[in-house]
């Protein structure tokens, strides 16, 4: 059920429609687990307490909630990659990253375990007039960019650059839009640095009425944040940017990298 919507019209950026849900918790079974790529783990939950489950905006986050390496219980973000009313499952791709508990959560995870998820909570739905978007972003953003190019409508024009530590851990999305990709070979160990991205960058047109979404490692989202305000004289309102997390930090993020949220 949606709790309210309220519609923004910064100045001349695009539209964002914020709609809140209720807050619901669901306990779901691990229908499958797929190694999708060598740093991307992909679980297929469901079950009974699936319906209803609504996930408006390609960028929404849920709460996955865990046992902490101490076994104490935690939370983290995800997005949900894919949700199938029909089918009655939800995706979820985690990054095999060797730090925290739900990267370990994944690693294990076998058919018949069972997964608590709370959310979304909210959702930033943004409309037009957007005449492009640039999607930018590391491995932790690559399960928002995907719901991104395989759910804007034909004809619509999407470039992205994304950072993952080799050419095996692109991903290929099904789209029937204008799409054209950039990849960006680093080790995770070097996801704070900007560098190869703003090369990219560096040589690539971002036309008029452009949207640049940026989620990836804290800092390297601010740098490719200030990067576009200061040499490219984007508008603040045509860059939504989001710190995925922090490198060195558990449980961290900056989810709304010019509010500092
Ligand atoms: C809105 C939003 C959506 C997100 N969606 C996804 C998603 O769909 N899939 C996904 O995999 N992540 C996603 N993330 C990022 C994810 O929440 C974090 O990576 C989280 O910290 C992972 O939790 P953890 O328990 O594995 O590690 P933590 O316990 O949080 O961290 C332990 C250590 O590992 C490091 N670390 C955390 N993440 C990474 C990483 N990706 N690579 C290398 N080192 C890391 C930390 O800096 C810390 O040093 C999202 C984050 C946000 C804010």
């Amino acid at each position: 059920m949606k709790l309210f919507q309220s519609f923004l019209n910064r100045g001349e950026g695009p539209e964002i429609r914020r709609v809140r849900h209720e807050l619901v918790r669901r306990s779901l079974e691990v229908r499958a687990v797929e190694r999708l790529t060598p740093h991307m783990i992909r679980i297929t939950l469901g079950g009974p307490e699936l319906a209803g489950f609504t996930s408006p905006s390609p960028d929404d986050h849920i709460k996955i909630f865990i046992p902490g390496l101490d076994g104490s219980p935690t939370r983290r973000d995800y997005t949900p990659r894919r949700y199938d009313p029909q089918n009655g499952t939800l995706l979820l791709d985690f990054v095999n990253h060797h730090g925290g508990p739900a990267a370990a959560w994944a690693r294990a995870a076998k058919p018949g375990d069972r997964l608590e998820i709370g959310g979304p909570r909210g959702s930033q739905v943004l409309s037009s007039p957007i005449d492009h978007w640039l999607l930018i972003g590391d491995e932790t953003a690559l399960p928002a960019i995907g719901r991104r190019v395989e759910e804007l409508p034909a004809q619509t024009s999407i470039t992205t650059v994304v950072a993952v530590p080799g050419a095996e851990d692109e991903q290929t999305f099904v789209t029937a839009t204008h799409y054209v990709s950039h990849w960006v070979h680093r080790p995770m160990d070097q996801a704070d640095d900007a560098a190869g991205i703003l090369a990219v960058l560096k040589n690539l047109e971002i036309s008029d009425r452009t949207f640049v979404w940026v989620g990836a490692e804290a800092r390297m989202a601010k740098a490719v944040r200030q990067y576009l305000l200061d040499e490219r004289r984007i508008p603040a309102q045509w860059i939504k940017t989001s710190g995925y997390w922090v490198k060195g930090q558990a449980d961290a993020s900056v989810k709304d990298v010019g509010g500092e949220r």
